[in-house]
């Protein structure tokens, strides 16, 4: 039928809902076990089995993870913000304990999708990015995602944003992840301030003019807004979707990575970039989509 369950696994939260056609009739959140990837499966099928018993015709399952998969879709290559996601099976482990199929794609992936579908995106080739913990992305081409040879199109926050700078959880220098995530924003506040500081803070002491505060939080978002630009070069999609934690700071957000894309595309094409309509629900929508794309006969 036209029903089905989406379940976006998070770094902090697993958050689990039913889309029916266009609708999200369930939405809820859980912590995320600490405990490696078995753990986090048996948390994610406690969430989900009481939907199977209350909407008894709904029988796919979607699933979004915050790292790049397989090219079969069936392993979590690593999640570079959760621990114990290096090479796993998970989607034979999740079908085990529910006892149906599942389908699994990356988070930022899934919310492009339903960005595109349902959100800001609707009806436009877009790019959506998501500035959180990590950064990612997800490509939607002529309605459909595009996966990439391998699967692994999109993973944005693993570009070299700043050749030399600080190593990420992925290993590598000078990620964006590494310089412009919430994560890097926290980190950078903290040590230009002497003291811990979190990235809502972070923006907080910028917009009231602390000027210590404004060159961390400028830094990250002109490295976003370059990253733009790049992608409006090589993909030149019609629409920018910017969504996550550190995008929902809002207009202060939005001007700066703006400007600082028109400034890098300049004499090509000007970035559209809109904030995501979705919010917390893009992933949980997505994957039920994705998973009624797939599963669909
Ligand atoms: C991962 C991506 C993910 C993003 C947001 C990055 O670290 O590599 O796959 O989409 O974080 O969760």
């Amino acid at each position: 039928g036209a029903g089905s369950i989406g379940v976006d696994v998070g770094g902090t939260k697993i958050a689990v809902g039913v889309l029916i056609g266009e609708e999200l009739r369930e939405f809820h959140t859980h912590p995320t076990p600490d405990t490696g990837w078995r753990g986090v499966l048996d948390a994610v099928a406690a969430l989900v089995r009481p939907l199977m018993e209350k909407y008894e015709g709904v029988r796919t399952v979607g699933l979004g993870i915050p790292g790049p998969i397989s090219q079969d879709r069936a392993r979590v290559l690593f999640a570079p913000n959760i621990y114990g996601f290096n090479d796993v099976p998970v989607v034979e482990g999740l079908q085990e304990r529910l006892g149906l199929t599942v389908s699994m794609e990356n988070d930022a992936k899934v919310a492009a999708l339903a960005e595109a579908t349902l959100g800001a995106a609707r009806g436009s080739s877009s790019v959506y990015i998501t500035v959180s913990t990590g950064i990612g992305s997800g490509i939607v081409l002529n309605g459909r995602l595009w996966r990439g040879f391998h699967g692994i199109a999109g993973e944005l926050g693993h570009v070299v944003s700043v050749p030399g700078g600080p190593v990420s959880g992925a290993g590598q220098s000078g990620t964006l992840e590494a310089v412009a995530s919430g994560t890097a924003i926290a980190r950078d506040a903290s040590f230009a301030l002497n003291r811990d500081v979190s990235t809502a803070e972070a923006f907080a002491l910028a917009q009231k003019g602390d000027r210590i505060a404004l060159r961390v939080v400028r830094g990250a978002m002109t490295r976003i807004g370059l990253a733009v630009a790049d992608l409006q070069k090589v993909l030149d999609p019609e629409v920018f979707v910017i969504g996550g934690g550190v995008a929902g700071v809002g207009e202060f957000f939005f001007d700066h990575v703006q400007a600082a894309a028109d400034e890098a595309a300049e004499g090509f094409a000007r970035p559209q970039i809109r904030p995501a309509l979705l919010g917390s629900q893009a992933g949980v929508i997505g994957a039920a989509l994705s998973a009624r794309i797939e599963l669909t006969p």
